[in-house]
């Protein structure tokens, strides 16, 4: 049996059964990646020893006769933009090299309160800011497709680690398509559930209107049931929607029959890789015989997102990025004359070339004589993407894209064009923007890379998109096949 190639609730069977221990799986896990972590660099850093101890206590249970969660003594990974009490939490970035947070995110809370056992913090583009993990301040991380390849991002480690067998699941965040971008190019399920389900205190923040926390997967029921565990409302954050948290599993019943899915035209573009188009078409099929009634249908400001993005995300950015300051925590300048040019050096030598953009775009819109004109007016255009999905979903449960425009590219393709770079995520930042729910998921390869499935709900509404992808999940096996490294 090879263990590290278990979804989650495949490895709770046999704990439960008493087929192989907790301490057994995070073993075999952390072999796994002993094996092959120097080729993919997924990890920041590894936590052997909090994870052995942590899977003997999940043992100790099971051995008493204890009835234990479905992630109970599951090895997983954590984005490393989540605070870890006592463990380094870096983002990536030079300028929180050496942070370790005093407190834990609530996500980590109750992933710990259900047993979870925490193997690592996967490397990301710097404060979340990229599309490949090659903006890391440390490193990139490859694809275990093609370790030519990129992983995506940001959250290329947690989505690499997983397609690596590195970990059964993870967690990442999405502002603009980073969980689900990644998991497109690395052939595994990614949510980014709706704005305020899942709790974002302890998550660094990047633009607050528009992150979110959520699992990558092996499987559609892995990511039913790392939400059943994640979300629900939370006083610490303010953002957070006083909602009942159903069980999500209870959606996964095959079952599609009638349901109506819409199809925006305005994400079938020129210049798409011909190999997605095909595959998400041929997903388009499948979910038809299924029962499914599909049509095509417009969000007409959709031209829009990208620039809107690239104004709110900034000038939140830029907001939130000037804590670091190298008073507080993380790097600072030892040498400086005086107060102002220790600031002006540890943020010049702490932050990258990418972060270095956004904190301009974003100081510019911010700035007094240019507000209405860019921040203000971005943020009314957002207004009228969100009433676009508003309208659609008057007449459709869901609908229905590729994740992006290409399968993963090559380490340096995008790297010195950060409009190439940006455009990856032309087809998933519209969903940030809306505060609505998106799930990608396996639905074929081109070239031999994996291509992700987009589906997008009403708001609150994961349920019915767990429904269609797992009813999509059972009728193929593009979920089963894992990465030849
Ligand atoms: N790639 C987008 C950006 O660079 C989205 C990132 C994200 O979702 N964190 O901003």
């Amino acid at each position: 049996m090879t263990l590290h190639k278990l979804t989650a609730h495949e490895a709770h069977e046999l704990l439960i059964k008493k087929e192989v221990s907790s301490v057994e799986l995070i073993q075999a896990v952390l072999d796994r990646i002993d094996a092959v972590e120097g080729r993919v660099k997924a990890f920041v850093s590894i936590t052997r020893d909090e994870a052995l101890a942590k899977a003997k206590e999940v043992d100790a249970r099971i051995k008493a006769g204890e009835a234990i969660g479905p992630l109970a003594g599951v090895p997983m990974v954590l984005k490393d933009n989540m605070c870890t009490k006592g463990i380094k939490t870096t983002c990536s970035s030079k300028i929180l090299h050496n942070f370790v947070p005093p407190y834990n995110a609530t996500v980590v809370e109750k992933l710990a309160a259900a047993g979870a056992v925490v193997v690592g913090k996967a490397n990301l583009d710097e404060f979340a800011m990229g599309s490949s993990t090659e903006n890391s301040g440390f490193f990139a991380t490859r694809n275990p497709w093609n370790t030519e390849a990129v992983p995506g991002g940001s959250s290329g480690g947690s989505a690499a680690s997983v397609a690596a067998g590195e970990a059964i699941y993870s967690l990442g965040s999405d502002t603009g398509g980073s969980i689900r971008q990644p998991a497109s190019f690395c052939g595994v399920v990614g949510l980014k559930p709706t704005y305020g389900y899942v709790s974002r205190y302890g998550l660094i923040a990047f633009a607050s209107s528009l992150d979110q926390i959520g699992p990558f997967t092996k499987d559609v029921r892995d990511s039913a049931q790392v939400m059943n565990v994640i979300a629900g409302h939370d006083p610490k954050d303010s953002t957070s929607a006083p909602v009942e948290v159903p069980d999500f599993t209870k959606f996964l019943t095959g079952d599609i029959k009638g349901l109506k899915i819409g199809i925006p035209k305005e994400y079938f573009v020129d210049g798409m890789e011909p190999g997605v188009e095909a595959a998400v078409k041929g997903a388009i099929a499948k979910l038809q015989e299924l029962g499914a009634v599909v049509e095509e249908c417009s969000l007409p400001h959709t031209e829009y997102a990208l620039p809107v993005y690239y104004l709110i995300a900034p000038a939140e950015a830029s907001s939130n990025l000037a804590r670091y300051d190298g008073v507080r925590y993380g790097y600072r300048h030892e040498e400086a004359e005086d107060i102002i040019s220790m600031y002006k050096k540890t943020r010049s030598e702490g932050f990258g070339a990418e972060v270095k953009r956004r904190i301009m775009l974003g100081t510019y819109a911010l700035s007094s004589g240019y507000y209405d004109a860019y921040y203000l007016k971005a943020l009314k255009v957002r207004t009228l993407i969100k009433d676009d999905f508003d309208k659609a979903f008057e007449k459709f449960d869901v609908l229905l894209s590729p994740t992006a425009p290409s399968t993963a590219f090559r380490f340096g393709e995008k790297a010195d064009n950060p409009i190439q770079m940006y455009l990856s995520d032309i087809f998933t930042m519209s969903v940030n923007l809306a505060g609505i729910p998106g799930i990608s998921i396996p639905c074929g390869f081109s070239n031999g890379m994996p291509v992700g499935l987009q589906l997008m709900g009403k708001a609150f509404d994961e349920g019915t998109l767990f429904r269609v992808a797992h009813a999509f999940e059972q009728s193929s096996d593009y979920h089963q096949a894992r990465a030849n490294l």
